[in-house]
């Protein structure tokens, strides 16, 4: 239990308040947001559900484990007796760490965190992966629904967290949900984030409508050949339109309270790539004709190679008869992604997205007292 303890221990600690006299006090006019996405109050979504709705998401959550098809793999296995490509069974997900965590956008982690529970394993194969050790290892510890449910009641009650947050659960959606709904029964009253690359299938999705405030999806990259190379699906891109649009249609444009934290919408990521800049500014454009102008975008410089990018691998060669063996030679894997991102890659997709119409970006480096919204 070593992960989850020093998780606890995190938990324990009592945060500091960043404003003395409590943040409700900031005025709405402040921090300046735009009054069609300013909410009076917010009730999370899974406290609207009937009882009836309630447990025919059970009945569904269990019958997608029977026959596995949640994610575009569609391995169309029983999970309670095999796994398929994303290796995790049916009675239990697997997470390598339950945590307050402030790395995220503002507006997310607020002021004293977002309740994150990172999932092991991955329905994709990011060759370039920045979670790699927690996705493609699969380290952690197997919680049942139930267990995940007291997680989020100690994060609400202790950590005093604003949501809870969801990161990479793809793959283990019917546990996630079955998990939402035991700890409405035992009082939990945040908003969920949904944190995803957005290779879900709109099965998947129809499960989590009614459980879900926030989906925080990636858009990765624009190209079939280049999801084929770097992510290990052929079809990514256009999953993800579907994923993004059905994601947009159940929660909307982010919206938030007054206090600057975010409480229902899509919060769309897009990271950056070296080299890849024509695939940033397509998937701009077609957010902007496609979802929503009003879409809140974070545009993300962090990319650096990780994973299997520019690892040594050495290649052997035959040469004719006559010449010789064989000669080895090493090659750098994925060359063409092995530096950081240069600036004005990330400003032609910034120009790009202002141009098509975009203009709720945030800007978590810009030094303001408030939140950027
Ligand atoms: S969630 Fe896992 S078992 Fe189900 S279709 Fe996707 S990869 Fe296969």
């Amino acid at each position: 239990m070593a992960l989850l303890a020093r998780s606890s221990r995190r938990i324990l600690s009592t945060p500091r308040p960043l404003f003395p006299r409590g943040p409700s006090l900031l005025s709405k006019r402040f921090l300046g947001i735009p009054s069609a996405f300013l909410l009076d109050d917010y009730l999370p979504k899974y406290q609207l559900l009937t009882s009836v709705d309630a447990a025919m998401k059970r009945s569904h959550a269990y019958a997608h484990l029977r026959e596995c098809n949640l994610c575009p793999r569609k391995c169309g296995v029983n999970r309670y007796e095999t796994t398929g490509m994303c290796l995790i069974g049916a009675e239990t997900a697997k997470v390598n760490v339950i945590a307050p965590h402030r790395g995220e956008e503002p507006c997310i982690q607020g002021f004293h965190g977002s309740g994150s529970v990172f999932f092991s394993g991955c329905n994709l194969r990011c060759v370039f992966c920045q979670n790699h050790d927690i996705a493609h290892q699969r380290n952690g510890f197997d919680l049942t629904p139930e267990e995940l449910a007291d997680w989020y009641i100690k994060l609400q009650q202790i950590g005093n967290v604003h949501n809870i947050n969801l990161v990479t659960p793809e793959h283990v959606v019917p546990q996630v949900a079955l998990s939402i709904l035991t700890a409405r029964d035992m009082g939990l009253r945040i908003p969920i984030i949904y944190n995803t690359s957005s290779f879900d299938s709109l099965d998947s999705l129809k499960l989590l409508d009614g459980l879900v405030d926030i989906y925080l999806p990636d858009f990765k990259v624009w190209k079939s050949s280049t999801s084929k190379r770097l992510l290990k699906a052929e079809d990514y891109t256009s999953t993800a339109m579907e994923s993004i649009k059905e994601m947009h249609r159940q929660v909307g444009d982010l919206s938030f309270t007054s206090d600057g934290i975010a409480k229902k919408g899509v919060l769309l990521r897009h990271l950056v790539m070296p080299g890849k800049e024509d695939e940033g500014r397509e998937i701009m454009r077609w957010l902007a004709e496609n979802v929503s102008t009003d879409l809140y975008v974070h545009i993300m410089e962090q990319y650096h190679p990780d994973a299997h990018v520019g690892k040594k691998k050495r290649v052997t060669r035959r040469v004719r008869m006559g010449e010789g063996g064989e000669t080895t030679t090493e090659k750098t894997r994925y060359a063409e992604i092995n530096r950081a991102v240069r600036d004005e890659e990330l400003g032609s997709v910034r120009d790009a997205a202002v141009k098509a119409g975009l203009w709720r970006f945030c800007e978590v480096n810009e030094n303001n007292s408030a939140f950027h919204l």
